[in-house]
């Protein structure tokens, strides 16, 4: 009994230091290494990315406030939402926004060989291609997991690998008010900021990402007095 005990005991330590971790930390930093995760530049200029959409309840809603604020902003898109909302794919190119590529099925990329990952990146492509007529040239693996050899594989591709340089954590469901008070205290130029346009705290799909919504014109209407610019990831990268 003492035995069953411990090992819960040991087990609900773990999840919540692995959950800590995840909440507190950005594991992002291990894998910067050959990523582009921020631009060396004199300018006030940061990028928006967007993560696992398309989604067809906070995709639109993200999309009517970078409207109003007349800002363009980058989206890694996971493949199979693309063919499964294909409209809304085709709305944010249509609205000029980038769309890149977040592998079809959002598997952490940890454990494929350099030829699986190039078939899911060259599909997901194909389907972005088709749906929306971009042709991607990001990718961003899913929690930022991978390994080197992934890694060059996806450069030799032609493809950037495209991380972050601050984490809005807007998963973790904190507020608007705190998520933009965070992002403004540290900003500088060239960040490239991540936030989630699908999913919940564990999934790709089906969650809120209210908060997301909220904190986009409060974030624009800040940065913005304060002299920064919102651009695509292209023009920060100068290309
Ligand atoms: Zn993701």
């Amino acid at each position: 009994m003492i035995f069953v005990i411990s090992l819960i005991a040991i087990l609900a330590l773990l999840a919540l230091l692995i959950f800590c971790f995840t909440v507190f930390f950005d594991q992002a930093v291990f894998n910067r290494r050959g990523t582009v995760y921020r631009v060396k530049t004199d300018q006030k200029k940061v990028a928006l990315t967007f993560d696992d959409g398309p989604s067809p309840v906070w995709t639109p809603l993200i999309l009517d406030e970078l409207k109003k604020a007349d800002v363009k902003a980058t989206f890694f898109m996971i493949g199979h939402h693309v063919k499964k909302y294909p409209e809304i794919a085709q709305r944010v190119a249509q609205e000029g926004h980038t769309i890149a590529n977040h592998g079809y099925a959002h598997s952490v990329v940890l454990y494929y060989t350099p030829e699986e990952i190039e078939e899911e990146i060259k599909y997901t492509e194909y389907v972005i291609k088709e749906i929306t007529g971009q042709t991607t040239k990001y990718f961003r693996p899913p929690k930022a997991w991978l390994p080197k050899d992934i890694k060059q594989k996806i450069k030799a591709m032609g493809y950037k690998v495209i991380l972050w340089s601050l984490n809005s954590k807007d998963w973790v469901r904190f507020s608007h008010q705190y998520i933009v008070k965070y992002l403004v205290r540290h900003i500088r130029n060239g960040d490239i900021l991540l936030f989630h346009d699908s999913g919940d705290v564990f999934k790709t799909e089906g969650g809120s990402r209210r908060q997301t919504v909220l904190a986009i014109p409060l974030l624009v209407k800040t940065l913005q007095e304060k002299g920064y610019e919102f651009v695509a990831l292209e023009e920060l990268l100068n290309e």
